[in-house]
């Protein structure tokens, strides 16, 4: 019987690659920092290297291998396996699932890394499953995945759940996307660590300074040391981010009416004790009480293998594979 499952998470600053079980633990992985700044033939190259070390480190062949799960930046147009166009990666209309089906071989589930990492919540990330559940991560930027009575909600084209580009604050800060205000732009671990420097840039934010190591850029991470040390000014940009979170949380839980919204992804995961209860305060304020009754707002228990996770539920749960 076919055992083991090849786990893709290509992102802008990292790949990382996994062999898991069919129990969605991962057995083996390599971590990478992305080369040659993203060009998409240097990452299927670069991907296609991980896959072959850890098959072979794990002593694998094609015939133990169920199938190869797949998570990308989006937006992802998910019938065509087509990256339309990647910010962080700088794809353009880049046939990655066709590229990598032709290196990886085997069957290939390929999808939106966010949406990888919902389908990893759903399947691995508690004891039962939430058949109503949003998952969003807040990194380098915000994203999400939405699970609606057990589907993942893909949209007409793939394009469903870009939970980053709801507009929260009208008129703000410029996104990636070209509008202002989007949450991701306002709210991401990029926008703290932007506002953390514009504070050190007017000459305030000394606590802050304090906690980057030498010839260390400032990052989210120091504004979360400064605010745990009780600086009023990192607490106030924690407090933002939180704050516009909450509001976007807020806006998809009336909307969808989830049981769980799990949050992860580096920012969320390192600032959780800061972020978490703020957000939790703003959503319970700004739903109806039929909304927030039976709702839990968690972080993931799956860490950084969020991704690698969800690649395995996704091959596990296509009918065609491990035939
Ligand atoms: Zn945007």
């Amino acid at each position: 019987m076919r055992k083991f499952i090849i786990a893709v998470d290509i992102g802008g600053s990292k790949v990382l690659c996994g062999v898991l079980n069919r129990n969605g633990e991962v057995l083996m992985h390599s971590r990478e920092t992305t080369c040659a700044a993203g060009h998409p033939q240097a990452v299927i190259e670069q991907t296609e290297r991980m896959v072959e070390e850890l098959k072979l480190a794990m002593g694998l062949k094609k015939k133990d291998i169920m199938g190869t799960g797949v998570g990308v930046p989006g937006p992802l147009d998910y019938q065509a396996g087509i990256v339309e166009e990647s910010p962080n990666l700088r794809w353009l209309k880049y046939p990655v699932r066709e590229e990598l089906s032709k290196r990886l071989g085997g069957k290939l589930l390929l999808d939106k890394d966010t949406n990888v990492a919902a389908w990893g919540e759903y399947y691995y990330g508690s004891n039962r499953k939430y058949r109503h559940l949003i998952y969003i991560t807040v990194s380098t930027g915000v994203g999400g995945g939405i699970i609606v009575d057990g589907r993942l909600l893909h949209g007409l084209n793939g394009g469903g759940g870009e939970i980053g580009h709801m507009v929260v604050a009208p008129g703000g800060s410029r996104c990636g996307c070209g509008r202002r205000g989007c949450l991701e732009a306002v709210a991401s671990g990029t926008a703290i660590a932007r506002e953390a420097n514009a504070l050190i840039a007017r000459g305030k934010g000394d606590m802050i300074l304090a906690n980057v190591g030498p010839g260390q850029p400032v990052s989210a991470r120091e504004a979360g040391q400064a605010a745990r040390q009780g600086d009023e000014e990192a607490l106030r940009l924690i407090d933002q981010a939180g704050h516009y979170l909450g509001m976007g949380i807020a806006n998809l839980v009336n909307i969808f009416n989830p049981e769980k919204v799990v949050l992860g992804g580096g920012a969320a995961l390192g600032l959780h004790d800061l972020l978490l209860p703020i957000i939790q305060n703003e959503v319970i304020n700004n739903v109806f009480s039929l909304h927030r009754r039976d709702l839990k707002i968690e972080m993931t228990r799956l860490g950084d293998d969020i991704v690698l996770a969800g690649c395995a539920a996704m091959v596990l749960n296509n009918p065609a594979a491990g035939k």
